[in-house]
């Protein structure tokens, strides 16, 4: 069957050597997308082989985010090719919409069925890791994974406000009831290097503490241990490269915001 890629093994077998990390926030706009698409640049960039599955099916922003939008994958021999984008291989809900003015008003069942097709249908090869982009909450998207991957492992990303915290902390404890394990908490946009003084003085314009407190209720629910992996500086820049294709990480690596995205990639 000339070309046929073999079918590796699925990410649901517990035996299939692939680290499956789920990335996962209480609500939008804490910059779980921006914090996915730089993680997996950034282990791309290392050299570890990976597949980024967005699908935060209602903003969908991982093409735009690593330079893919409007890309859509080829088929073949019934199997779907992952877009590579900067070296991540790539699938978004955002690729198999008819165009892209037009909303998408999924329902449980569509949602289950589309993420076992990336799982089952794509051509994904041998992964070292596989991160998936979870909508914002504890929606149908969290369980649908839980039956389809039970060894995915659930990253929370909060911002440092403690609102925002309390939200995080339920996202991340939908794993008591799915049995999944939670590998750490991510604080994002955790403090603004001043442009005045010098990077020493932090402001801390969301407050702080967050990330702590997500990683320490977790910890308490969950009866293990929930580390805080790391705190992600607010950067325009990591905006601005979002925006237009580049993954930060790579743009400028020596950025305070790369150089931690980089460590929680290294301990992932
Ligand atoms: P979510 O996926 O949680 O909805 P996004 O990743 O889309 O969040 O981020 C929301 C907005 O905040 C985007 O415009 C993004 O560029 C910006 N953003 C995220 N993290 C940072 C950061 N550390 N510094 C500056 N801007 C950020």
């Amino acid at each position: 069957r000339g070309g046929r890629p073999e079918k590796e093994i699925p990410f649901t077998q517990p035996d299939s050597l692939t680290r499956v990390y789920a990335v996962a926030s209480g609500k939008g706009g804490v910059g779980k997308s921006s914090i996915t698409a730089n993680l997996a640049a950034a282990m791309a960039a290392d050299g570890v082989t990976v597949g980024l599955i967005d699908a935060d099916i209602y903003g969908h922003s991982a093409p735009r985010m690593l330079g893919a939008e409007g890309a859509r994958p080829t088929v073949v021999d019934n199997m779907i090719m992952p877009i590579p984008a900067h070296q991540v291989k790539l699938i978004s809900t955002e690729m198999f919409k008819p165009d892209r003015d037009t909303p998408v008003a999924w329902r449980g069942p569509m949602l289950h069925r589309a993420l076992q097709q990336f799982l089952t249908d794509v051509y994904w090869g041998d992964l070292d890791v596989l991160l998936l982009d979870l909508p914002p909450g504890t929606g149908d998207v969290a369980i649908s994974l839980a039956q389809l991957m039970p060894n995915a492992e659930i990253v929370v990303v909060t911002t440092p406000q403690l609102a925002a915290a309390e939200v995080a902390e339920r996202a991340g404890s939908i794993a008591l009831q799915t049995h999944q394990q939670v590998n750490g908490v991510i604080e994002n946009m955790s403090y603004l290097p001043c442009p005045h003084c010098g990077p020493e003085h932090r402001l801390e314009l969301f407050g702080s503490g967050g990330g702590q407190q997500v990683a320490d209720g977790l910890s308490r629910r969950l009866g293990a241990n929930v580390p805080l992996l790391g705190e992600v500086p607010i950067d325009m820049g990591l905006r601005e490269s979002g925006d237009v294709g580049q993954p930060f990480v790579l743009k400028e690596p020596d950025a305070p915001a790369s150089v931690a995205l980089r460590e929680i990639a290294r301990r992932l």
